[in-house]
């Protein structure tokens, strides 16, 4: 019998009814002859209202309560909905992440999955029973504890469960029909793609576009799981993401999307002396605050002062950890002033297409002048042109792109079902 396992979102359960519809869908793709095993996210914007009441009572959670905590978001979907299939006539069996066999480092917020012990599902599926997995967690054997996988991290939790079972497919259901050319919330013309390959999923997600989360791509593309994002309001087919398939990369379009993130700000470091070792011992500061850097530019210092400046980006609320780590370094490094600006847009192009064709930047950057659109900020890969510009500019800047290269679709606009594309 072929395994399917499926994916609903916060926005997919958000309220009673929702859960009954997304209970309905799993018993149909059950009766159709498969068997069915679930990842499921907590209900609708649950996990942030349970960050706010720990901010509320605490400037300073402890991250391993805050792990228990959140975990209770997953755990009230995963029952409910098993409640709601049984009431249906189908068996049905809820599982937290621990009790799924997933299996975790120790990182509280952001651990990553080692290994799946899919035993306890794979006797649930053989009793005949759907299986329903709380998404987004996992147990670390040492100390015991359940573990987050960080924002999003439900999508992880069911392409592992997938690989584990090596099931026929992982479909992600979400609020929109699949993968779009651009986030259909801001460009409405927006383009749903059949097919895309794991590297350019990776790339699009990695720039920002929050249909699915990276380790989630990366985990797929390892294990190679082939997934079906589609809409679990629509029921219509979806994107699949899969490797690249033989044969067909002549016919592949030169650009798959253009992605934007928000979710960044940018820190200058100024009057940093131009000799060697500088810019090693900033990146060694932030290195020390843990924080993951994205672009870094260094402008041409001018020979009469020999100093130069340093820009680089980095997730906004890093920023703190980040300054008070290089402050600490201040005669080290030697710099004169530091600034931050977490008022920037970060917009990327993503195409497998583009390595073997020139023109791509050039088509890329007169769409921005076109625009009256300022660039600050310039980094490439062989798949991806991305570029930095004022936030408020940026959802300007990603239309202008999008119809530039034709990525427009000719038949209507894309739907959002529901929630908030997070
Ligand atoms: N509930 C968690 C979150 O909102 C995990 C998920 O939705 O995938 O981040
Ligand atoms: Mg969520």
């Amino acid at each position: 019998m072929p395994l399917v396992v499926q994916k609903y979102g916060g926005s997919s359960v958000s309220d009673a009814e929702a859960i009954q519809r997304v209970a309905r869908r799993i018993v149909e793709t059950k009766r159709a002859g498969n068997d069915v095993v679930v990842a499921v996210s907590a209900m609708g914007d649950t996990t942030d209202d349970l960050l706010d009441l720990a901010n509320a009572v605490t400037d300073d959670p402890a991250p391993r309560e805050m792990d228990i905590l959140l975990t209770a978001g997953e755990r009230i979907s995963m029952a409910l909905l098993a409640m709601a299939i049984r009431h249906l006539g189908v068996g049905a069996q809820a599982f937290t992440g621990p009790q799924a066999g997933v299996i975790t480092t120790e990182h509280h917020g952001r651990a990553r999955i080692i290994d799946v012990a899919p035993g306890r599902l794979q006797k649930a599926v053989s009793d005949g029973d759907v299986a329903i997995v709380a998404g987004f967690q996992g147990l670390h054997p040492e100390t015991q504890d359940v573990t987050t996988l960080g924002r999003g991290g439900s999508d992880t939790t069911a392409v592992a469960l997938a690989a584990a079972l090596e099931a026929d497919v992982c479909e992600i259901y979400t609020d929109v029909d699949g993968v779009f050319t651009a986030d259909p919330r801001i460009v409405p013309s927006a383009r749903k793609l059949d097919r895309i390959s794991y590297e350019e999923m990776l790339d699009l997600a990695a720039s920002g576009a929050k249909v699915l989360m990276p380790r989630c791509v990366e985990y797929a593309r390892r294990f190679e799981v082939p997934i079906h994002v589609r809409s679990s309001f629509s029921g219509l087919e979806g994107t699949w993401v899969t490797g690249a398939v033989e044969g067909e990369d002549m016919e592949d379009p030169i650009i798959a999307g253009v992605a934007h993130d928000r979710s960044e700000a940018k820190i200058t470091v100024i009057g940093v002396p131009d000799v060697p070792g500088s810019a090693a011992r900033l990146f060694e500061a932030v290195a020390t605050a843990d924080v993951n850097i994205d672009m870094i530019v260094q402008n041409v210092s001018a020979t009469v002062t020999g100093v130069t400046d340093i820009s680089f980006t980095l997730p906004a609320d890093t920023v703190p950890r980040a300054t008070a780590a290089i402050e600490a370094d201040h005669a080290g490094i030697g710099y004169a002033e530091l600034s931050t600006d977490d008022a920037i847009g970060k917009l990327s192009l993503v195409g497998a297409g583009m390595r073997s064709n020139s023109g791509v930047s050039a088509k890329f950057f007169t769409a921005l002048r076109d625009a009256g659109i300022n660039i600050e900020m310039i980094t490439t890969s062989d798949i991806r042109i991305s570029v930095v510009t004022r936030a408020e500019k940026l959802d300007e800047a990603v239309r202008a792109v999008h119809s530039a290269f034709d990525l427009d679709s000719k038949d209507g606009e894309a739907v959002v079902y529901g929630g908030t594309g997070r």
